[in-house]
């Protein structure tokens, strides 16, 4: 499925772990932003693998093979700590941190304890529960609906938010959003993407916003990259945007002056 060959496996597996406790998997933020009033809402944490060289490598080309091999579990884990970490950072210097979501692998849905896992190092931290989101993709959910809602009732009971990525990107949708509790909907960017059909769009996103928003969910579209479809969803009363149009993911570094600088 994946384009790896035998070496480059085993070349991946030898240096892993070693790259996770060597700090080369880092957390990159992804600003989500109020379209009306340019205002930071929150971000996505997105991870980057720093190599020693300081060449950078995206989580597509090293994502897939984790997934198969388990690594992924360590990945997700090491960012949502890292996040945690930070954001602590951010409070004690009396920044006003704002909610951040973070990626969890299918792997993560069929862990009993994951939830308290959570839990566990957001404490660590003092990090409120409210202020970290779950994203999990629509696929995953369709695949074991079972496990995923015994999962998130226990995440909410614990007080985290959840969302839904990738949210129209396969062959889910609608009836999802009756049969799960979640905080926020995340549009995939198939949904205002297209070259030929834009009125159709206009009235499927209109749609889909208008029934989320009366189940009393938040609605953030993904891959905004231009004014013309920033202007779209406002007209259809999607308000929040993430996408390079705003901003592309940043180190954390950069993204903690973009939270200093709104203040
Ligand atoms: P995703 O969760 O759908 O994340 C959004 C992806 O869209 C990111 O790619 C982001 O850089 C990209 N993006 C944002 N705005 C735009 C835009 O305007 N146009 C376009 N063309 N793309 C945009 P990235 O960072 O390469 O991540 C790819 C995928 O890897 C993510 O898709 C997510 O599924 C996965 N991923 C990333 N970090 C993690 C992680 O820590 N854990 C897990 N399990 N998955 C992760
Ligand atoms: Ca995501
Ligand atoms: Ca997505």
């Amino acid at each position: 499925l994946f384009p790896y060959t035998t070496l480059f496996r085993s070349h991946l597996s030898d240096i892993m772990k070693g790259a996770l406790k060597n700090g080369e998997f880092v957390p990159y933020y992804q600003p989500k932003v109020n379209m009306c009033t340019g205002d930071t809402v929150g971000a996505e944490a997105l991870v980057r693998w720093i190599r020693p060289d300081g060449e950078m490598q995206m989580p597509g080309s090293f994502l897939p093979f984790f997934e198969q091999n388990g690594f992924i579990v360590e990945i997700d884990l090491h960012i949502f700590e890292e996040t945690c970490r930070l954001m602590k950072e951010w409070a004690d210097s009396g920044i006003a941190v704002k909610t951040v979501s973070c990626n969890f692998s299918r792997r993560h849905f069929k862990n009993p304890s994951f939830a308290r896992q959570l839990a566990g190092i957001a404490d660590r931290f003092g990090v409120p529960h409210g202020l970290l989101e779950v994203e999990i993709t629509e696929s995953i959910v369709m695949e074991d609906i079972y496990s995923v809602r015994k999962c998130f009732g226990q995440l909410k009971e614990l007080g985290f938010k959840l969302a839904i990525d990738d949210f129209g990107a396969g062959y889910s949708s609608l009836g999802l959003l009756e049969q799960l509790d979640v905080d926020v909907i995340k549009l995939d960017r198939s949904f205002i993407r297209s070259e030929s059909k834009k009125i159709k769009e206009e009235i499927v996103v209109r749609g889909v916003v208008a029934i989320a928003s009366e189940l009393g969910m938040e609605i953030v579209c993904e891959g905004v990259e231009t004014k013309e479809q920033a202007d779209m969803l406002v007209r259809v009363g999607c308000l929040i945007a993430q996408g390079f149009y705003y901003a592309r993911p940043m180190p954390a570094g950069e993204f903690r002056k973009r939270l200093h600088g709104a203040q």
